[in-house]
């Protein structure tokens, strides 16, 4: 007995049920490992409960594109994973460029991909801009166009990782929060508001705490925090089926399958970490629902129902940090996902899966190794 909890043992504990916990603790589980999952709130109170969802390849950082392209197939394949479509849709994912300058920084990634031998961008003129998107504002001259990515349902697609998760023998704890780490003859002793649970190995998936779970541990992680905002409409007629992005402003734009319109793209609120909280910033909203008419005027009007703000953890590359501690043995890192975090759930669960049981990966995470952020910090 622990602090009044009776302790139990785990080959490894996850901590954070969110998207990357569950992920992680789905694929450990499988692989034959007694997991147990330790969330302070409940599943999904976070970044994975608030996220817009899209399933996105399009854009992404270079370093970050082999594992996105291997998230992308497990997409296409979700149901084979969590038995569930997760709502996921292949409708494509556009960015639109308004004038031609935003066209040429487009097509110069674009070379830039192709060089390295990537092909799931393509470019398109204002002709095809407008067959995919009819509604598009008549100023738009062309975009970047991934035609196999979409969006998912992210509440859907908690339900199923959950599911399966529990199904696999997965332990969860909610109301759960982990607040002092011990170690204890070769494990890590986890203690929580309600449970101790011992392991020799923990996953940090802690979303926007990730930096103060690792400090319990003894590693030091400059993290930063968003507490991005969303709008949802009333429901309209079918509008656009893409999702749909901007080169020159913060727009993430998509119409659901319940009709609604979903806004957003990074616009920030204000957060206190400490009590768990955001407050959305009426005032920098206004920017994303002006960027929405500047692109799609006939949206004028249509009523917003319902905004919010959700918190995950930033680094200062906008990479996430995805591997072993430097310094904590056993401790394997999940955060920092900067806000493009949802796509890379299935595989970043596997690569954590992999690291488990046999210490490394065949996938490329040298530039997710937290040591770049510590050392260039050290160095500053
Ligand atoms: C508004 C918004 C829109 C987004 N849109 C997209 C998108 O379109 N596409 C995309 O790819 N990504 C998107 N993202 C990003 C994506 O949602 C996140 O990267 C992803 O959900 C992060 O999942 P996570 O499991 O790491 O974090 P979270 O879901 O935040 O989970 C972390 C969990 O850890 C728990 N926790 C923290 N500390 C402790 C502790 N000490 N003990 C126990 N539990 C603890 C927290 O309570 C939390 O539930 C968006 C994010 C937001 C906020």
């Amino acid at each position: 007995m622990t602090g009044g909890n009776p302790t139990t043992l785990y080959d490894v504990v996850v901590v954070g049920g969110g998207l990357h916990g569950l992920s992680a603790a789905l694929h450990l589980a499988r692989g034959g490992a007694r997991v147990g999952l330790l969330e302070r709130a409940w599943i999904g109170r976070h970044a994975s409960g608030a996220s817009a969802a899209g399933v996105r390849t399009l854009g992404r950082p270079i370093a970050e594109l082999p594992i996105s392209l291997e998230a992308m197939a497990m997409w296409h394949d979700i149901r084979g994973l969590v038995d569930d479509d997760c709502g996921f849709h292949m409708h494509g994912q556009i960015k639109v460029a308004e004038n031609a300058s935003e066209l040429a920084g487009l097509r110069q990634r674009d070379e830039q991909l192709r060089a390295l031998g990537y092909r799931h961008e393509e470019i398109v003129d204002a002709q095809e801009l407008r067959r995919l998107l009819p509604p598009i504002a008549p100023h738009c001259v062309g975009a970047a166009v991934a035609r196999d990515n979409g969006a998912a349902d992210p509440h859907r697609t908690l339900q199923a990782f959950r599911r399966s998760a529990e199904a696999a023998g997965v332990a969860i704890y909610e109301g759960c929060g982990v607040e002092r780490v011990e170690s204890v003859a070769e494990r890590w002793r986890l203690c929580g508001s309600r449970a101790t649970v011992e392991a020799p190995v923990v996953v940090n998936a802690a979303g926007a705490w990730a930096g103060r779970l690792a400090a319990l541990f003894g590693d030091g992680v400059p993290l930063g925090t968003k507490a991005s905002m969303m709008i949802v409409t009333e429901r309209v007629a079918p509008y656009i089926a893409p999702v749909v992005s901007c080169a020159g402003r913060a727009l993430s734009f998509k119409q659901t399958d319940r009709g609604t319109l979903l806004i957003g793209g990074g616009v920030q609120g204000r957060f206190d970490l400490q009590a768990e909280k955001t407050t959305v910033d009426f005032v920098a909203l206004r920017r994303a629902a002006q960027a929405a008419i500047a692109l799609f005027p006939s949206v004028v009007g249509v009523a917003m129902t319902r905004v919010w703000a959700g918190l995950e953890a930033k680094t200062e590359d906008l990479l996430p940090v995805i591997g072993p501690s430097p310094s904590a043995p056993g401790l394997l890192h999940a955060f920092g996902f900067s806000g493009h975090g949802f796509q890379l759930v299935p595989v970043v669960g596997a690569i954590i899966a992999e690291l488990a049981a046999s210490g490394s990966t065949t996938r490329q995470i040298a530039p997710f190794a937290l040591e770049r952020l510590t050392v260039k910090e050290a160095a500053a």
